[in-house]
């Protein structure tokens, strides 16, 4: 049985790691994508397999997230097309770390436009649509900073905690209109975001890991899907952790 099948379906910074092994799995469930990035172009390879391999119903958007009117216009793309917006997963993110002292306003601001301000207009531009409908799932990405605090990441950890906060407030204000909103705490994941870090703290973090291995973009794709699909029709305002038992 297909969990996803004729989901509309938004993933937000699908070109790579989380988002794209995301898409994939959504695709294997049925689910109806619209796949977003803001490199034109970085999108065409996975458009290609996902339609030739599933027959995917699946159209790339690019913008930026933090582009207020490019995000309305693609929301409104996806109303006119399908109507409807079943699910949207806020994928896109970044992490950019100083030490305290040395934290300069852009990193901040850059941050924090791009894992909080985008998260909240998204989610209200998709609200827009699934109210309407009285139903839809929102899934935000925290990280298990955002609930532990990380030293050296002080930004990175306050904005994945503002994407935890805003979870539980939109799902409380939400649940009356038929909507769910979870959120995904991924803790050491294998892909560029992380691998940026450098092997030597990438080494150094996987200690803490219980499981003794980094997370791949499946194991925490695996969940999304879950929280997207009707199996998790009862469940809202969580922070699930998919961490292998890390401990920061
Ligand atoms: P990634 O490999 O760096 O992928 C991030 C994706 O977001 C890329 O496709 C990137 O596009 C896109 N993106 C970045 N800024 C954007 C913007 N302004 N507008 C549109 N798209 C944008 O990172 P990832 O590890 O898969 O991370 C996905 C999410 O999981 C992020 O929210 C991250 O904070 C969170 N997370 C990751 C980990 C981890 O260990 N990897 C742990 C906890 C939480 P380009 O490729 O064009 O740059």
């Amino acid at each position: 049985m297909e969990l996803l099948t004729n989901k509309v379906c938004m993933i937000t910074g699908a070109s790579r790691g989380i988002g794209r092994e995301t898409a994939y799995r959504f695709a294997e469930e049925g689910a109806v994508l619209y796949v977003t990035d803001y490199q034109d172009g970085s999108l065409d390879s996975l458009v290609d397999i996902l339609s030739e391999k599933y027959h995917t119903d699946i159209t790339p958007l690019y913008f930026d997230v933090t582009d207020e009117r490019a995000a309305k216009a693609a929301i409104m793309e996806v109303k006119k097309r399908h109507g409807r917006l079943d699910v949207l997963v806020n994928n896109a993110g970044i992490m950019r770390d100083n030490v305290i002292g040395m934290i300069g306003q852009k990193l901040v601001k850059d941050v924090f436009d791009i894992n909080v301000f985008a998260v909240i207009n998204m989610i209200q531009l998709a609200n827009r649509l699934m109210v309407r409908q009285k139903s839809g799932c929102i899934i935000n990405i925290s990280s298990i900073v955002g609930v532990e605090g990380a030293a050296g990441q002080l930004v990175y950890s306050a904005s994945k905690g503002a994407v935890a906060a805003l979870t539980k407030a939109a799902a409380k204000e939400l649940a009356p209109h038929g909507i769910r909103v979870n959120a995904v705490a991924p803790g050491l994941i294998n892909t560029g975001l992380l691998q940026a870090i450098g092997d030597e703290k990438i080494a150094e973090n996987l200690k803490n890991v219980k499981m003794g291995r980094l997370g791949e973009p499946l194991d925490v794709a695996n969940v999304l899907v879950f929280l997207a699909s009707d199996l998790a029709g009862y469940v809202t305002g969580e922070i699930i952790g998919v961490d292998g038992g890390a401990q920061v």
